[in-house]
């Protein structure tokens, strides 16, 4: 009699730890699949870049982007919560390319809102932070810059930074960014041509500012001209 009993007791610890076990299961997939959304740039949404990333002058209708909400993760494979605003037009493809960044586990160090750091894109870099959208015009024309369509992605920007020779003289942004110009030197978040992130990039039909002849912007994945062209005709 003990005996059933205890037999019993072991089934049913058995029954009750696989279903536990099927639950955490369920949870982590219902996690997953609930953290990567898009959004329409709600009002909640609005207020919080009304005026940083989207400038009083910002000509790009606010219908023209996307919230997306994701989870990446970090060096130590810790996973974090992680907000972009993209162009529409990319969002499907960015949400993919993030989630599939997460599900390796290649680490995206920060993903938030370049509002967080009052849309100041040195301040944004200097703290390793991706992000997207950002208006502007590029110096000295009435053109919109791609971060200023949504339409270019900055990815683990300290450790990938921009640079180029002007009169002689080396730009570097951000400026902390200098002892990660050597890029055959070994460190965290370097980007490099067909790792993971080079690759989903080149996937989704972005072209990677670390294979500019004239520049290096190792931490930039952008859409082409030509295709920007059939959304935005009177953008060139
Ligand atoms: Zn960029």
């Amino acid at each position: 009699m003990l005996k059933r009993n205890f037999a019993g007791l072991i089934s049913l610890g058995i029954v009750l730890l696989f279903s536990a076990c099927a639950a955490a299961k369920d949870t982590e997939a219902d996690m997953q699949t609930d953290s990567f959304y898009i959004s329409e740039i709600t009002d909640e949404i609005f207020s919080r870049i009304d005026g940083k990333s989207f400038k009083e002058e910002c000509t790009l209708p606010r219908d023209d982007l996307r919230y997306l909400h994701v989870l990446h993760k970090d060096t130590e494979g810790n996973t974090l919560e992680g907000e972009m605003i993209v162009n529409r037009h990319i969002a499907e493809d960015v949400l993919a390319i993030l989630k599939e960044l997460y599900e390796s586990g290649y680490p995206v160090e920060k993903i938030r809102l370049v509002d967080e750091y009052d849309a100041d894109d040195e301040l944004c870099m200097e703290d390793n932070n991706s992000s997207c959208f950002n208006f502007r015009f590029i110096s000295h024309t009435g053109r919109i810059s791609k971060h200023g369509l949504g339409l270019a992605v900055d990815l683990n920007t300290l450790y990938n930074p921009y640079t180029k020779l002007v009169d002689g003289v080396r730009i570097i942004e951000p400026v902390t960014g200098e002892p990660y110009l050597d890029r055959s030197a070994e460190f965290d978040y370097k980007i490099v041509k067909g790792d993971l992130c080079y690759d989903l990039f080149i996937e989704h039909g972005f072209v990677w500012g670390g294979e500019w002849p004239d520049r290096k912007d190792y931490q930039h994945f952008e859409i082409p001209d030509e295709r920007i062209a059939g959304w935005y005709p009177d953008w060139q």
